[in-house]
């Protein structure tokens, strides 16, 4: 094995955003070293290759247990957000700080439910020249009934308003650097990178795997976020909501124009139509139409607003030195920017 030999090979980054993590990190830990350490032993990617844990402002030990873990095992390196970003925001500062030093990018959750093994047929795409991987679960035979179906139902809904994402697929995937770099002008501040990814385009391909159960503790996702989650992905990436009630409000002029004309045609033969009941129904229908119509206008304008304040995406607190030096880049986006790195120590 010749040193020019080794240096081709890609140097991968694990990005894993972790968010109370204390009970599953020592686990995912040992896995992903296992992972690595076969594929530097089969020349898949380089020796410098690592994981990056990104802890997204966690208020238990995981920050703490990272850094020991970056003292004893050469693999691990850390990045410490100042504030919970949440799970988007937290993946892309791990991908943007991950893409200065990589050739290639792997994200994947700290709770061990995506198969940590399919890494390796991610490597093994990427060789055949692929640019993006996504990992697709192929069961969810682990998942509670109630996450299968509300999950099902997500998927649905994304496709019926016209969103491109990758059925079963959730933030488990490859990425090469250039397809990172495409990602990165993307200057959106309303993140939903399940939808972002597939329109960078370049070639891509899918690897079926078995989801699990969390290895340890319990979902960062409850219902009420999820949905917020799905509404936050249809209404970042998509408008048909708006012309939905455009052609509701089309629906009902059509609506009360027939009735009008029964109305009419109903005096002329002589039995005038009488009630106070259906005018009352029919004002409160058409008054709850148009609240909802102006609430939905006004998520899209909350959306602008946000995108206009071009607040940072989340704030740097600390990062652990990497493997293969060249850390200390400052991940940001360049517009998307405040004055967004907080010192270490
Ligand atoms: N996560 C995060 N910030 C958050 C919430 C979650 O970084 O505000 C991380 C979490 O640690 C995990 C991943 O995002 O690695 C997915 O979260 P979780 O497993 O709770 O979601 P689920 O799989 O239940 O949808
Ligand atoms: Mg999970």
């Amino acid at each position: 094995m010749s040193g020019t030999d080794t240096d081709k090979l890609p140097r991968l980054t694990i990005v894993v955003p972790c968010y109370n993590e204390e009970e599953v990190l020592p686990e995912t830990v040992k896995r992903l070293t296992a992972v690595l350490d076969r594929l530097i032993a089969d020349r898949l990617v380089h020796g410098t290759s690592v994981a990056l844990f990104v802890d997204d402002g966690s208020r238990d030990k995981t920050w703490s247990m990272i850094e020991s873990f970056h003292g004893s095992n050469r693999y691990v390196t850390g990045l410490k957000l100042a504030r919970n970003a949440g799970h988007q925001r937290a993946l892309l500062a791990g991908l943007m700080l991950a893409k200065e030093t990589s050739d290639c990018v792997i994200s994947i959750d700290a709770d061990l439910q995506d198969d940590v093994d399919a890494i390796r047929e991610f490597m093994q795409r990427y060789h055949s020249g692929y640019d993006i991987v996504y990992g697709v679960r192929q069961s969810r035979k682990t998942d509670t009934f109630f996450k299968r179906n509300t999950a099902v139902g997500f998927y649905r809904l994304m496709k019926a308003m016209g969103v491109n994402i990758t059925y079963n697929h959730a933030d488990y995937r490859l990425m090469s650097r250039r397809a990172l770099e495409h990602l990165e002008k993307f200057k959106e501040v309303n993140l939903f990178l399940r939808g972002l990814v597939p329109m960078i385009g370049f070639r891509s391909t899918e690897v079926y795997y078995d989801r699990h159960e969390r290895f340890a503790g319990e979902s960062k996702y409850p219902l009420k976020k999820m949905l917020g989650f799905a509404f936050d992905g249809i209404t970042s990436l998509s408008v048909t909501p708006i012309r939905l009630v455009t052609a509701a409000g089309f629906g009902l002029f059509v609506v009360s124009l027939l009735a009008g004309i029964y109305a009419i045609v109903s005096k002329l033969l002589g039995n005038t139509v009488s009630g106070w009941a259906s005018l009352m129904v029919s004002v409160w229908f058409i008054g709850g139409i148009q609240l909802v119509a102006l609430g939905l206008i006004g998520e899209y304008i909350g959306k602008i607003y946000k995108e206009v304040k071009r607040r940072p995406l989340y704030l740097i607190e600390k990062e652990l030195g990497r493997a293969g030096g060249a850390g200390g880049q400052s991940p940001e986006r360049k517009d998307a920017e405040g004055p967004a790195r907080v010192p270490a120590g």
